[in-house]
């Protein structure tokens, strides 16, 4: 429906680049055949900026020199104390210019401004804790008594391809970029086409710290064409992707063909469960923060909501008046809680599910367009209740501020309903029964559950999903491992 009120512009960052390029061994460049794809901005949807479209003649050049850097330059070689020092470099400058950071990521995916500055600063960590681990780290060594010893001799895997999906995009390109670097690889980055503007800013930060031309390369592209080529690449040993699961499963069957290590990090529809027990204040903050920060492009959303029947009618009436309550505007705005939802594209896929969502449950919040904001990809935060579990709000992965709540009689009817979806990405239980909250964590499909809390880790612990959500963990060691090949050398005595 048409809201009133004023055509809001954005912020526009200044010294934006002119266009964006690959960085293709120490060089910024052009696709081999000029070509270029749109680059949009959330809050009018007018192109600001024209970037690179990668082809395969570009991504077999930026392996080419990925491929060099790894067999003939020094980065798989240098000391693990050498390594730690380049990367605590590049945490230091992604750091010092976090404001930067955040402003562009703001202006280029609609994040709200101060949930980008946080993405910039965790970026920065990443770097920092992946260089710790490289030199605390240790391998084994067997020994049988009189016969033999056997030892682990850890090598950099090779070049390694990174595919990464446009929520938090600087983010998450620094958690698979961190880990490969510090294991010794050489990379090549294919940022996702909606948000490549933060990326742009990889190829400064590395050189600033030292990193050897050819160690990073980053090609810009469609996942088609770009991707496609890098995950067909018979010189590339593995690929590192996050996206949907849809996309995954293709990747897995491009990758055969050249038997690629694969690590996945897919989609999601993970549950919040409420117990009549909680502490019903803190399960609200919390579950309209699991979907509503990061404007709900979130792969860990708390996206389903099940509470339990005797304080039901409560925790929505109460879920639903804090949600009209929370401030959709200029992703700019400091006080901006959700802002403008990725792409065009994106904003059709999000307000299509809340159209269908109005045939299948009792919509008690949001579902229109915002007051005052009548252009932009702008979504009110949107809760359906009486959600039932074949419903496709229910089972499908919408990725934007939309809320599916269903009530639950027993804990049997509750761990059913969190099982009952393709996808097992993460889970958060609210009840102060300690007893239970363990029992029923550790029955729910989910690489990752939260009890009486959120979205808060440690870097060390394994993040990954299972079933539809992924293939793999990485985090702390399991990151090192996944770039890294592990030689046993026998010896007798
Ligand atoms: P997407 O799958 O559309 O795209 C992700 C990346 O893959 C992009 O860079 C894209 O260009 C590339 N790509 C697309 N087709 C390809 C192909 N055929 N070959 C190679 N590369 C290809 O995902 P998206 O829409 O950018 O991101 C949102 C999705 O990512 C959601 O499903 C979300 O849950 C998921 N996600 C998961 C995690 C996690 O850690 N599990 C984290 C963030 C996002």
């Amino acid at each position: 429906t048409a809201a009133t009120g004023e055509v809001t512009t954005p912020h526009v960052p200044t010294e934006l680049p002119p266009r964006i390029q690959h960085f293709i061994d120490g060089a910024f460049v052009d696709s081999v055949d000029g070509g270029t794809f749109d680059v949009l901005e959330p809050v009018t949807n007018s192109t600001y900026l024209q970037a690179a479209a990668g082809q395969k003649a570009d991504i077999d050049r930026a392996v080419h020199a990925a491929r060099s850097a790894f067999d003939d330059g020094p980065w798989p070689h240098l000391l693990a104390r050498e390594r730690n020092r380049i990367l605590n470099k590049i945490a230091d400058i992604v750091e010092s210019t976090d404001a930067r950071l955040a402003e562009l990521e703001t202006y280029d995916s609609g994040l709200p401004i101060t949930q980008a500055l946080g993405q910039a600063r965790r970026a920065a960590e990443n770097f920092r804790f992946f260089a710790d681990l490289i030199v605390a780290q240790s391998d084994d060594t067997y020994k049988v008594p009189g016969r033999q010893v056997n030892y682990v001799n850890r090598k950099p895997k090779g070049v390694a391809g990174l595919i990464t999906p446009w929520n938090t995009p600087f983010m998450l390109e620094s958690w698979k970029l961190a880990p490969a670097l510090a294991s010794g690889c050489t990379v090549v980055l294919k940022p996702a086409e909606f948000t490549p503007l933060s990326a742009s800013l990889w190829p400064a930060i590395f050189r600033e710290a030292g990193v050897p031309d050819g160690v990073f390369n980053l090609v810009n592209g469609l996942g088609e064409d770009a991707g496609d080529a890098l995950v067909k690449h018979p010189d590339v040993q593995l690929i590192s992707f996050t996206g949907e699961s849809a996309t995954g499963q293709l990747i897995f069957a491009n990758a055969a063909l050249t038997l690629k290590g694969l690590s996945m990090e897919l989609g999601g529809k993970s549950p919040a469960i409420v117990f009549a027990d909680a502490d019903l204040d803190a399960a609200l903050d919390s579950t309209l923060f699991g979907v509503f920060s990061l404007n709900g492009e979130r792969c860990t959303a708390g996206s389903r909501i099940l509470v339990e029947r005797s304080i039901y009618d409560d925790f929505v009436r109460r879920y639903a008046e804090r949600a009209t309550k929370i401030k959709v505007g200029d992703p700019h705005d400091p006080q901006t809680e959700v802002g403008a939802l990725v792409h065009p594209e994106h904003y059709a896929k999000v307000t299509g599910y809340i159209d269908i969502g109005r045939t299948e449950a009792r919509l008690v919040a949001g579902g229109e367009r915002p007051e005052g904001l009548p252009t932009g990809n702008y979504v009110q935060p949107t809760v359906f209740a009486d959600v039932p579990s074949t419903a496709r709000i229910f089972q499908e992965e919408i990725f934007g501020p939309v809320v599916a709540i269903t009530p639950f009689d027993s804990e049997e009817e509750a761990l059913r309903l969190a099982n009952d979806v393709k996808y097992g990405l993460a889970a958060y239980v609210w009840t102060s029964d300690l007893e239970r909250a363990h029992n029923f964590a550790q029955r729910i499909d989910a690489g990752m559950v939260w009890l009486n809390s959120h979205n808060v880790r440690d870097l060390r612990t394994p993040f990954g999903g299972v079933k539809a959500s992924g293939l793999g963990h990485e985090g702390g060691y399991r990151s090192l491992d996944f770039y890294s090949d592990q030689q046993a050398v026998h010896i007798s005595l």
